[in-house]
């Protein structure tokens, strides 16, 4: 294949689009891979279209190499599936839902549980029919709250998902390791540093549940690890009560040894009259427990917008007032977190009062959470502190609650020595879904004595689109992308340059001896483009192997250049093309 530049359809731009923040968004626009659409929804030009397709061919092999068998749903989905299993109303604001010409409700597909259920029921009735694993590689819509970083998250997007089937947990835990064998080789072959980590399976239910994390600063992602091996994401991790926080002189004070303590009622009584919320009145709930929560605007007014102290167990009202005297609204500072153990960062999603994230652990929220408002959350016990936090920047952009249960220095759970936090960038999941939607949608099989069993099922989905962003965010320079091989476009990209025909001349013939070779060429073939353009594209875009053709060539020599490295190396042009497959 030879990639010409001359007509390639590509216009690579100078300028960093105004909406990127992150290095894979500027760096996949300005090298001419992908256009947006609207947000959170890309076109796919050529030099992208290629490197989704080359991600996709690396996960075909992979799924196809353990026996899944790959299917092709619709994205276009009839609502009673979701109804069945609820989550036509769970998946809340974040499904596109619509409706047909007779007033019909469907869905755009987010993932297809529902889907691979119910087909499997309409075939399969006996366990001699599994073992069974089937994928597709699909395009999937969620109407993300925020849809950043380009296609590390659209709201359209391509997902590998896959299902498997089984008689039994234990015939589950051969398939699940299967995959989990598969997305390692997946991961690998992409080139991407990533970690394995437990992960909560949140509302999918089920147990077993493992996320591939690619390190990255920019990952959404915090995930906790030990120099032991232990990695988990900050969800998943429970951690012993850490000591109470000295909020005054006397830390060991509290709540119950002051006798004229307020009740958990006189504080819902004191927030509805000082905080009025004509939508959501402050209540009592058993959910709350010992978490205060000081919500105030950003524009450093620093006045209170909502207070409240939760909780199954007294309050010392004083002590709550303490909290929100201006200067306690303070963010802390490190100098804080180093002094007060008991103080640590995470997350606090928007959601309803009293609400239970999936970790257990419990939050007062208020729900009307709008963008640019700080969050200041404390706690006596356990511990929780969230501070200057940002709604949209700083919470899970699906809405969903998470927090950060443990902190740096922790010792992780398994004992295998101090945790210390990191992020990432999940890129696949793999989780046990058990019966939770086989039991809902009724997929049962006869097993050998003859009796009807509710098959076992297993979830595990790999982001395709976001694959692509996400070895772009692992591997870039100043200069532009730096392609694993396996990925890229091309493996070579010619470059020649002058206005010399020979050197067009002797720069096409590689190509074409390449290409003969089964090396993939992008091939600089521009007129009156100089050498400095034509040079800072070829960096810019990324193939691993640039060849320049050019002034050497009164020589007989062309100059191998390795993307990755900078290196440099002058190569007869008769031995180019040995070199270079
Ligand atoms: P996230 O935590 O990033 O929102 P998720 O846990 O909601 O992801 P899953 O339902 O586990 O995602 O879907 C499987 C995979 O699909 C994810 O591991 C991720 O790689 C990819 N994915 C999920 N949401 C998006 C998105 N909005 N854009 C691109 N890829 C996505
Ligand atoms: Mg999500
Ligand atoms: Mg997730
Ligand atoms: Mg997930």
């Amino acid at each position: 294949m030879i990639l010409r530049m001359s007509t390639l359809f590509l216009r690579t731009l100078r300028e960093d689009p105004v909406d990127a923040e992150v290095p894979s968004h500027k760096l996949l626009v300005r090298a001419g891979y992908v256009r947006r659409a609207a947000p959170g929804i890309y076109s796919w030009l050529p030099l992208g279209y290629t490197v989704l397709r080359n991600v996709e061919a690396i996960v075909r092999e992979e799924m196809n190499a353990i026996g899944a068998q790959e299917v092709h749903f619709p994205a276009l989905l009839p609502r009673e599936p979701y109804e069945a299993t609820n989550r036509w109303e769970e998946y809340g604001d974040n499904l596109f839902r619509l409706k047909d010409r007779k007033g019909g409700d469907y869905l755009l597909g987010p993932t297809h549980e529902e889907m691979f259920t119910l087909l499997v029921k309409d075939l399969y009735s006996s366990y001699k029919d599994l073992p069974l694993a089937l994928y597709q590689i699909q395009t999937k819509y969620r109407d993300e709250a925020r849809p950043r970083a380009g296609i590390l998250r659209g709201r359209e997007f391509v997902m590998k998902d896959s299902y498997t089937f089984d008689v039994s947990d234990e015939a589950f835990m051969t398939s699940y390791l299967a995959h989990r064998a598969a997305y390692i080789k997946i991961f690998d072959r992409l080139g991407l540093d990533y970690v394995i980590v437990k992960a909560t399976s949140g509302a999918m239910g089920g147990s077993a549940s493992e996320e591939f994390l690619a390190t990255a600063e920019n990952g959404e992602d915090t995930y906790v690890r030990s120099p032991g091996g232990y990695a988990a994401n900050v969800e998943a991790v429970t951690t012993p009560v850490p000591p109470p926080l000295p909020y005054d002189d006397e830390p060991a004070a509290h709540a119950e040894d002051t006798p004229d303590t307020p009740t958990i009622e006189t504080l819902v009584a004191h927030l509805n009259e000082r905080f009025p919320r004509a939508d959501r009145p402050w209540h009592a709930s058993d959910t709350l427990k010992n978490v205060l929560v000081i919500l105030h605007h950003p524009d450093g007014t620093r006045e209170p917008l909502a207070v409240g102290v939760p909780g199954d167990r007294e309050v010392d009202e004083k002590r709550l007032q303490a909290q929100v005297e201006p200067a306690e609204l303070e963010p802390f500072t490190e100098a804080d977190f180093a002094a007060h153990p008991a103080l640590v960062r995470g997350y606090i999603g928007p959601g309803v009062l009293g609400e239970k994230n999936a970790s257990g652990i419990r939050y007062l929220v208020d729900p009307r959470v709008v963008e640019g408002t700080r969050w200041v959350t404390g706690a006596n016990t356990p511990g929780q502190h969230v501070i200057d936090l940002v709604a949209g920047r700083d919470f899970t952009a699906d809405g969903t609650i998470e927090a950060a249960e443990v902190r740096a220095g922790d010792p992780a759970p398994d004992g295998s020595g101090p945790l210390e936090t990191a992020r990432g960038i999940e890129m696949g999941h793999i989780f046990q879904l058990g019966r939770k939607y086989s039991e809902a949608l009724g997929l049962q099989v006869l097993d050998e004595n003859g009796k009807l069993v509710t098959v076992t099922m297993g979830s595990y989905g790999v982001g395709v689109s976001r694959a692509v962003a996400a070895i772009v965010e692992n591997s870039h320079d100043d200069a532009g992308i730096v392609w694993p091989r396996e990925v890229a476009p091309a493996d070579v990209h010619i470059v020649a340059t002058g206005k010399d025909d020979a050197v067009f001349e002797a720069a096409s013939s590689l190509a074409d001896e390449l290409d003969a070779a089964g090396v993939r060429v992008l091939f600089d073939d521009r007129r009156g483009v100089s050498p400095g353009v034509k040079f800072k594209d070829s960096e810019l875009i990324g193939v691993p192997t640039i060849v320049v053709v050019g002034r050497g060539l009164a020589d007989g020599v062309v100059e191998v250049k390795d993307r990755a490295t900078g290196e440099r190396e002058e190569v007869a042009v008769g031995a180019a093309v040995d070199r270079l497959r």
